[in-house]
């Protein structure tokens, strides 16, 4: 008879569950409330809001509304989005997480004391996501997105460099680009921040626990989730045999043909009930 285990560590993460509550209350007592940009990177679950009366927007559409009330997720937003909704009278419903809320003061912080002909603020980060849009928006703009070591051309190394990250990125990668940067500095030494949320960051030892006792992983995510692919490189890495599934749908039965012990996790944008569907696909087609 196969194991079959869902993570107990994977799943949404507090930023995730406390955006999540916050629609759900604001729909239960509405019917409808506009979120500007998908609530969590995960199509099964956005689908089972706009059930409730949730309705995705983008920013363009955010500029044209007036008189709503418009949820912003939790990777945060720029001050120009909180600027429109001023003018425009839109409520927010901020549910911007607390590690963003705090990553984005620091930044804003380090940008207002520095000086543009000396400085520079660097965000080790994915250049247009979401959280790192909200990053960039507290230096008016100024500050220069690096995705890894290929975009060094953009950076003036005879300046002062204030990196940070974007919260989803892994340790390995953040230390790569440090060192890589304090190579290349022109004699004055950088100032980085390990801004890397733990609630990722711890994921990744749990997880490569995990992976190592199955000999299948079937990674559970959404395709836009930024940590979902930190973290299924993770289980890759440790047991080749993973397979990454957005939906039951996606599973293909072959996969489990002489599977032992069956292991199930994902991404802090992960539902536990999409773990839990898969699970149920799993124990009914197992001995097929
Ligand atoms: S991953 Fe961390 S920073 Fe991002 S929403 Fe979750 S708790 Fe907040």
């Amino acid at each position: 008879m196969a194991r079959v285990e869902i993570d107990e560590n994977s799943g949404f993460c507090f930023g995730v569950v406390n955006a999540i509550r916050k629609a759900e209350e604001e729909l239960a007592k509405s019917g409808r409330l506009y979120c500007l940009g998908d609530i969590v990177h995960n199509n099964s679950e956005v689908a089972r809001l706009q059930q409730k009366g949730l309705i995705t927007i983008d920013h363009d559409t955010f500029a044209r509304l007036y008189d709503v009330k418009v949820l912003l997720r939790a990777h945060g937003e720029p001050p120009e989005t909180y600027r429109i909704a001023r003018e425009n009278r839109i409520e927010i419903i901020d549910a911007t997480c607390p590690v963003v809320l705090q990553l984005q003061r620091k930044i804003k912080q380090s940008y207002e004391n520095s000086d543009a002909e000396k400085d520079q603020i660097v965000i080790y980060g994915k250049r247009g996501h979401a959280e790192v849009n909200g990053l960039v928006g507290q230096t008016d703009g100024h500050a220069i997105v690096i995705e890894g070591v290929d975009d060094f051309d953009r950076i003036d190394f005879s300046k002062k460099i204030r990196l940070y990250s974007q919260t989803t990125k892994s340790v390995e990668g953040l230390h790569a680009v440090v060192d890589e940067i304090t190579r290349r500095c022109d004699g004055v030494a950088p100032e980085y921040h390990d801004t890397i949320c733990r609630q990722v960051a711890n994921r990744i030892p749990n997880i490569r626990k995990f992976v190592q006792c199955h000999d299948l992983i079937l990674f559970v995510c959404g395709l836009k989730s930024s940590n979902g692919k930190v973290l299924y490189e993770e289980c890759r890495r440790e047991n080749p045999h993973t397979y990454l599934v957005s939906d039951v749908a996606e599973i293909d039965a072959a996969w489990l043909v002489g599977r032992k012990s069956i292991g199930i996790c994902g991404a802090t944008s992960t539902p536990k009930w999409l773990m839990e569907s898969v699970a149920r696909y799993v124990d009914e087609h197992i001995g097929e």
